[in-house]
Parts: C-alpha cells; structure tokens; sequence
C-alpha cells in the first residue's frame, strides 16, 4: 500500500490531510486539518470566533487486514458566539463527540460482524468484546429498516421459534416476498401470537399470512385480521408425514444400524422420482410388505401431486378429492393427517390462489437457523431480533 495518504482513502470530508507519521508498531497515525475554519454558532447560525484551541484528539479510524491500523488526529476547537455568547466545541462531522474511535470505524467493525459472532472480529480487529458488543446493538439500532419508510408488505410468513428450547420463543413476522423479517417479539401462546400481529409495524395488515400448523393459529389470525387469508405453509403440511413415516420405519428397523438407517430415510422421504431405478425397486417390495407404511407413503405422494396443480380450481378439486380419499383411511396415521388437514381446508385450499412458499425465503430461514444455533449467547430477545432483523435486510 502507497503511503500516500490522500483525502480520499481517509473520507472525512470536513478535513484534509495535514502530515502523517508511522509510530513504534508501525500503525499509521494521520493528522487532519478542517478544510473550513468557518464554523457557525448551533444556536443562530452566525459566524463565531476563536475560543481556545486546547489540543487534538487520537481517533482509530482505520483497519487494514493484514496491513496496519491508521488512526487520525483532530483538533478541539472551542468558539465562541458574540450575538449569542455561547462558547461551544465544534462537532465535526464523522467524529463522535466522546470515544476514541471514528464514526466510519465503528461502522466497519460493526459491519464485520455481520453473518459471524461478534467474538471472533473482537480477537480479528483487537476491539474489546464488550466494547464491540454495545457498538453492534447501538448501530443495529440505527440501521434495522424503519417500518415508516416502506409500503406495508402485502404477504407475511408467521414462524416461531425457539431461542432456548423448551424455555424461551420467539415469533417471527417476516415479508413473504423479500425475506425481510420486520419484527421478533417473545412467547408462542395464542395471546402472545395477537400481541405480535397487534405490534404489527404498519397501519395496513398483511392481505396473506402464511403459519405452520399451530393449533389456533389460524383463529388467532382471523381474530387480529379478519380480512387477512390464511395459508397453511406447504412445507409444514408435507412434514406431517415425515413424523409418522420415522415412527413407522422405525418399528420394523435394526435401530443400530446408522447407514443402513440413512438409505432407509432416503428411500421413504425423497420424492419417488428422485431415486435411481434399483432404489425405487427396493422400496417397491418394501412397502408390499408393509400395508400401513405403503398407506402412509402412498397418501404422501399423491398429496405432492395436489400440490404440483397450477391453477386455483385445480387444486382445490384435488385436494379435496385426496380428504375424501384418506380422511376413511384404515391407517391410523394416515387418518389422523387427514383430520388435521381437514381442520386446515380452508388455508391449504388459499395456497393454490396465493402460491407463497417458503422457497424465496428459504435464505432468511437458514439465516435464522444459524443465529439460533449461536443464540445461546442471546439472553435477551431484543438483541437477538435486532440481530435477525439487522441480517435479514429486505434486498
Ligand atoms: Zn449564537
């Protein structure tokens, strides 16, 4: 790197480089000089006078991976105003008022810390955890998009999660289309469910939310928004089977065999189509053995081929062709699916009109995943919404 250090590489525009130096550990230490004495009086806006020059400031201003750390010197100006006779000290820009870093720095280490835990960049950068930690949730705070400044988002998914399990939830509200999620307040109950939507950011609700297959869920939302449609998420419906599918595999299963376990899982959850020819003749002469298990798969399979329907009228027909074939299974499990699905008619129906999956969303999900495995370090909630909130930025 040129040790040409130019107005330029520092950014800060109410100042030009003056003369620069290279300490003991070879950091870089830049001396700025305002490039206007004029500086008016915050009060009325006239022009005021030398006060005192009590000395300069040592700011970090810059890290350089690899390379050096460049600090930058200011100087203190202490005016004064004649019309008004206030004495101040001239706040310049990109310079905050108390502390020994620059603005652009913070805003740097904070940014580092996006998509990593906030220890490792405090070790990378040599910046204090705790320090680190205050500037990330301090900007954080600036920088989460205010709700003020956008239209309402027109379909939301409604997710909970688990901060610590069996402890502490959460309640995601996130913007269907752009993965954005507005807002994490605590709990899961129904009560905490209608705090959430009434905390709800914008004057408009949502004309679409889409829930997993809480229990009430779908209630609550009516009672909160009653011109808003449910839908049932297709993912949480396909996953119903995936339970009773384990459960059964297991029964007849050697428990003790992993790999044979996973070929087993592969050949039961993956879509028939997927596997290769002898895979799908093995699991063919399975299922002949197992009645319940091929009731279970079967229905499975042909509630996917619901779901492959195009149109609105299409899919409605079919899916209630397929309760009116399962809902009198003679397979418990089956039977059992089909009633909570009956129970969500009317949101799985809604899904062949709006079509929202989880696909276009499924970055912020696996974002969310990843800081809920870090989340053992988030003792409040609010830090970990901001976090989730900070990440995933609408685009
Ligand atoms: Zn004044």
């Amino acid at each position: 790197m040129c040790t040409d250090f130019t107005t330029d590489f520092i950014a800060l525009s109410a100042f030009k480089v003056g003369s620069f130096e290279q300490v003991e550990n070879e950091d870089w230490v830049i001396h700025l000089d305002p490039v206007s004495s004029a500086t008016p009086c915050p009060v009325c806006q006239l022009p005021s006078t030398n006060h005192a020059r009590p000395g300069r400031r040592r700011l970090w201003h810059r890290h350089v991976p690899g390379w050096r750390n460049v600090f930058v010197t200011v100087p203190t100006w202490r005016q004064r105003c004649d019309a008004c006779l206030l004495t101040f000290t001239v706040d310049w820009p990109g310079i905050p008022v108390r502390g020994q870093v620059t603005d652009s720095f913070r805003r740097m280490c904070v940014a580092r810390c996006h998509g990593r835990d906030i220890a490792s960049v405090s070790r990378e950068i040599g910046v204090k955890y705790s320090t680190l930690e205050r500037w990330y949730y301090q900007e954080a705070e600036k920088l989460v998009p205010n709700a003020k400044e956008y239209h309402a988002p027109s379909a939301v998914c409604l997710d909970e999660f688990a901060l610590q399990k069996g402890h502490k939830y959460g309640i995601n509200l996130m913007d269907a289309d752009t993965g954005h999620v507005w807002q994490v307040t605590p709990g899961r109950s129904g009560k905490q469910v209608q705090e959430a939507l009434n905390a709800w950011p914008f004057t408009k609700p949502p004309k679409v939310v889409v829930t997993d297959l809480a229990p009430g869920m779908a209630d609550t939302v009516k009672q909160v928004w009653p011109k808003s449609t449910v839908v049932a998420d297709k993912f949480h419906v396909l996953q119903l089977f995936g339970k009773s599918l384990e459960a059964r595999r297991k029964l007849h299963s050697a428990s003790d065999n992993h790999k044979r376990g996973r070929h087993e899982q592969r050949l039961l959850h993956k879509e028939p189509d997927a596997l290769k020819e002898e895979e799908q003749q093995e699991l063919k002469e399975w299922l002949d053995k197992d009645p319940a298990l091929k009731e279970l798969h079967g229905s499975l399979q042909s509630l996917r081929a619901v779901y492959r329907n195009t149109t609105p009228e299409a899919g409605r027909a079919a899916f209630e062709s397929w309760l009116q074939t399962y809902q009198w299974s003679t397979s418990n499990p089956v039977k059992r699916i089909a009633k909570t699905l009956l129970q969500w008619r009317d949101a799985i129906e809604s899904y062949f009109l709006y079509r929202y999956t989880n696909a276009k969303i499924e970055g912020t999900h696996n974002k969310i995943k990843v800081l809920k495995r870090r989340a053992y370090g988030y003792r409040n909630l609010h830090r970990f919404a901001l976090r989730i909130r900070l990440e995933c930025k609408a685009a």
